[in-house]
Parts: C-alpha cells; structure tokens; sequence
C-alpha cells in the first residue's frame, strides 16, 4: 500500500478547488505590491478534484499509527488516550477565535482560565506559581534552568555546573549545555537509583542545580530523595525536578514537597493534549517562591475578579515564547483536570501505576528484567536474553509492529542494554495488556524458532524494515563532499 504525492497525481484538466469569496476589503496585490514582485505565472500547485483531494488525505490517514487506534506503549512518553470533550473546548468560538492583541478586558474568561489551570498545577506538584508559556518539556527545562542561573546570579553567585544523573532523558543534559552550564553526570547504582555516594564527591559550590526525575527514567522511584534534597541545598544549589511524565504521583505525592525548588511539566503527556509528530505541545513550569521573581513575563494576575498580564516584572528572565505559550493546549489540560477532579487524577495513577506492574509481571519470564519490582507507571526488560540468537531490542520492536501494536522505546535509558521501555498507562484495558503480553510471548518464542522472521519485520505495513547503516553512510559521505546530496524530499521536474 502505497499512495503517490498529490503532486504527482495532479491534472492540469482537474475543475479548480470552490474557495469562498475573500472577506478583507482594500486594494489588489496589484495596486500596493512592486510589479517585480507580483509572479507572472501561477504556483505549481497540485490539482485535483475535491473527491480526489478527499480520498488522498484519507490514504495518509488510514497508514498513520496513532493512539486513537491502537495501544502505543512508548515508554517515557505518556501516550494516553486524549478525550474528544478536550477537542470541543479547544474549538469553543470563545476560545479558538481570540487575537492575542485583543483587549484583556474582552478575553477575561481565557485569562480566568490560564489563572485556573495555573492554581490546579500548583496544586499538583506543590509549588507556588507556574508559568504557561513553554511550548515543550525540553523548553521548559531550558527556562527554569535561566531562572536558576538568574538567582544565582542575583545572589552574586556564578555557579556553572548542572549534575544530570546517567539514566536522565537527553533533554536534559541538552537544556543544561544550551543555558551555558558545564553538564557534570552522575551515575546511578546497581538498584538502578542515583548513586548518593557519586552525588556527595560532585556536588560543589559550582554546582547550580541538579536535574532529577523522579520516578526515574527506568520507572523507579527514588526512596533516599529527601536526603539527596538535603545534600543539594546543603551546597547552595537549587534542585529540579524532571516532571514531563507525572502519571505516577498525580493527587499522591508533589515534587515541592520533596524538597524540588523548580519542575517542568508536560501537558501533552500526563494531562492529555495531543502529542507527538512535531505539532504544539506545552511544558510549563513551576517554581517555588526564591524563584518566582524570575518568572517569564507576563504572567496572569487576579484582583477583585478582575484579571490581567503583568509585563512589569523587572528580575524576569523575559518572554520564553510568543504571546502566552499554546493557548489551546492550555484549555485542553484544564478541560481534562476539571473533568477527572482531584480524585480522579488520583485515580488514574493509581490504575497507571497497577497497569505497568500487571504488565511487568506478565512478561518478566519472556524478557530481561534488570532492576527489581514494583514499579511505577513504566518499567524497563531488556532484550538481551535474545542475543544468542542474534535477536536485538530492534527486532522485538519491528516485531510487534506487525502484530498491530506500536513499538515501545528502545535503547533507553543508555543505562539498561538492549532497553525495551514500556509505560501502558491508566487508559487501557486488562484485556489490550493480555493481547500485547501474548505478543511479546509469541515474539521471544520466533527468537528461538526462526529468528530471520524478526530480522525481516517489519512485512504488513507500508513501509518495512529501513536500511539505517546505509542511510547513515550516505549522510556520512554527503557531509563529507563524497556524494550527492540524499534525496529527502520531492522536487518538481525541471521544465
Ligand atoms: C518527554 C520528556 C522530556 C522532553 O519533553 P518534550 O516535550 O519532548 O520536549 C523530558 N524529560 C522526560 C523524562 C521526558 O519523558
């Protein structure tokens, strides 16, 4: 199953698309523009009819994985179900319809609502305020590590080290090295945790902060947290809590409690936006009071009811994004939090926390399981016991593409070999559970049997096993001068 790009399907002979008359008055292109900049030969767009243009985008779509499909187990990345009700506030008129250069006295209701859902994210990790505007968990790293440094730096204080753990996401040691900070690693223990004795010989007073996530990377939970609190502050640095995936703790326990000066969160993973392929996310951050000062400006203020952007913040880092962050991921999230309640968030941990230990326990004699149980809302096997065989974590991930599941994350954490990260989270059945243990059960068996067959998935789906090396050497050579640019893209004939 392939489809062709609608620019090769084109025909010149196709009837034009209806558009609706323009609705903005004033003068042609003709009478404002230069005639050097008026083109003189219309663009070469594709040209089909509306059933055409229908069809083929319903192509794509059909070839397109997505959680509204199936069970999308991708460790470290919260692919929950997203509810519908989300996508109606979203497009609420009231909503969808704003300019951001509109009046604060005609948009007090989005702005009750940023006030809202900054109060409830308060409450949700024990802070005391938050900021909206990140538009991802990596940006919002990046933005509370310049506030650290503004802090510092208004104590007279040059601090240029951030400690990063080695199970840490990527983004991590990235934002810390983007803000200027030398990254310093630490190195986890055989359990899997920080190891506090590595933590003791590289805290120092150049460190600024140090990044955790907590439960970490390999979906534990980091017991000896309040004593790793102490020691950080005890050095004058400020602690910051990786919160991208908070499906553990929501309504259970709050990173501020435990000690956390600052935390990102990601709405597009626990709170239910929409997330992946590149489209808006957002990654707010919340801070406690030594850091509210240097909050992004503006933020939401209430008076008496009445509500408005204060742009007069003089220690603030300055704006992080345009406007005020992705609005409609901001209605989306508060829509989720006001329909689950308090309870409910509560609720949903819980069940995500049960499901990734039921599903642990279903295949811990089919995989490798490197650190022990329980879990929290992800665990980490590992496909080594498939090596003799010559079967990698690759294989078993192309393998379950096949078998109508998506591919969990492998290869990390770069801690665990041959890592195969699972996180099922609260929204799914036992019964989706049963039927991706059972393919797990029937892939590791294949190992032993025939493991050519894994070698070659994945065979049902439009596009089957990529030739990675081949095409790593290619961009090797093209970077080096030795070959023609790759051919990433369609390009028009040339005429
Ligand atoms: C996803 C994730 C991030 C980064 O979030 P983005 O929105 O992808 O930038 C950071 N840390 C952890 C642990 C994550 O899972």
């Amino acid at each position: 199953m392939t489809e062709p790009l609608s620019f090769e399907k084109s025909r010149r002979s196709a009837s034009p698309p209806r558009l609706p008359e323009a609705d903005v008055a004033g003068p042609e292109p003709s009478q404002i523009l230069a005639p050097d900049q008026l083109r003189t030969n219309p663009p070469g767009l594709p040209r089909l009819s509306e059933p055409e243009i229908m069809r083929h985008y319903s192509r794509l779509a059909s070839m397109n994985y997505s959680i509204s499909k199936q069970f999308y187990p991708l460790g470290s990345c919260t692919m929950k179900y997203n509810p519908v009700v989300n996508e109606t506030a979203a497009a609420l008129p009231g909503f969808a319809d704003l300019h951001p250069y509109q009046d604060e006295d005609t948009v007090q209701g989005a702005l009750d609502l940023m006030w809202r859902l900054e109060r409830a994210l308060c409450a949700v990790v024990g802070v005391e305020r938050v900021t909206l505007q990140p538009a991802a968990g990596a940006h919002g790293e990046w933005t509370a590590l310049r506030m650290i440094q503004a802090y510092h730096h208004s104590r007279g204080d040059t601090r240029t080290e951030v400690l990063v753990p080695d199970s840490a996401h990527g983004t991590n040691p990235a934002s810390a090295a983007l803000s200027g900070f030398h990254v310093v690693e630490v190195k986890s223990g055989r359990d899997g945790r920080i190891s506090l004795a590595d933590l003791e010989s590289k805290l120092s007073p150049k460190v600024a902060a140090l990044m955790l996530t907590n439960p970490n990377t390999l979906g534990l939970f980091e017991r000896e947290i309040l004593d790793i609190a102490e020691m950080v502050h005890a050095t004058g640095a400020m602690l910051y809590y990786d919160g991208a995936n908070l499906n553990a703790f929501m309504g259970i326990c709050r990173p501020g409690d435990m000690g956390f000066d600052a935390v990102h969160m990601n709405l597009h993973k626990t709170f239910t936006t929409p997330h992946g392929g590149g489209g808006p996310g957002a990654g707010p951050v919340g801070v406690k009071a030594d850091l509210v000062p240097f909050l992004p400006t503006p933020t939401v203020e209430r008076t008496n009811g009445h509500l408005k952007l204060d742009f007069k913040r003089p220690r603030s880092i300055g704006r992080v994004r345009s406007f005020y962050g992705n609005f409609g991921m901001l209605v989306r999230a508060y829509a989720y939090i006001v329909a689950m309640g308090g309870d409910g968030l509560a609720q949903a941990s819980r069940d995500a926390v049960l499901s990734a230990n039921y599903l642990r326990k279903q295949v811990e004699d089919d995989l490798e399981m490197p650190h022990d149980g329980p879990c929290m809302h992800e665990f980490v096997a590992s496909a080594h016991n498939l090596a003799g065989d010559g079967v990698r974590a690759l294989d078993v991930a192309k393998a379950l593409l096949d078998r109508d599941f998506y591919a969990p994350t492998v290869y990390f954490p770069l801690v665990v070999q041959e890592a195969i990260m699972v996180e099922p989270t609260e929204t799914e059945s036992k019964a989706t559970l049963d039927a991706f243990a059972a393919a797990i059960k029937e892939i590791v068996a294949e190992a032993r049997s025939n493991p050519q067959a894994l070698h070659d998935a994945p065979r049902n789906l439009p596009v089957g096993r990529l030739d990675e090396v081949a095409a790593a050497r290619r961009i090797n050579a093209y970077l080096q001068g030795q070959s023609e640019d790759p051919v990433l893209r369609w390009k028009p004939a040339q005429k």
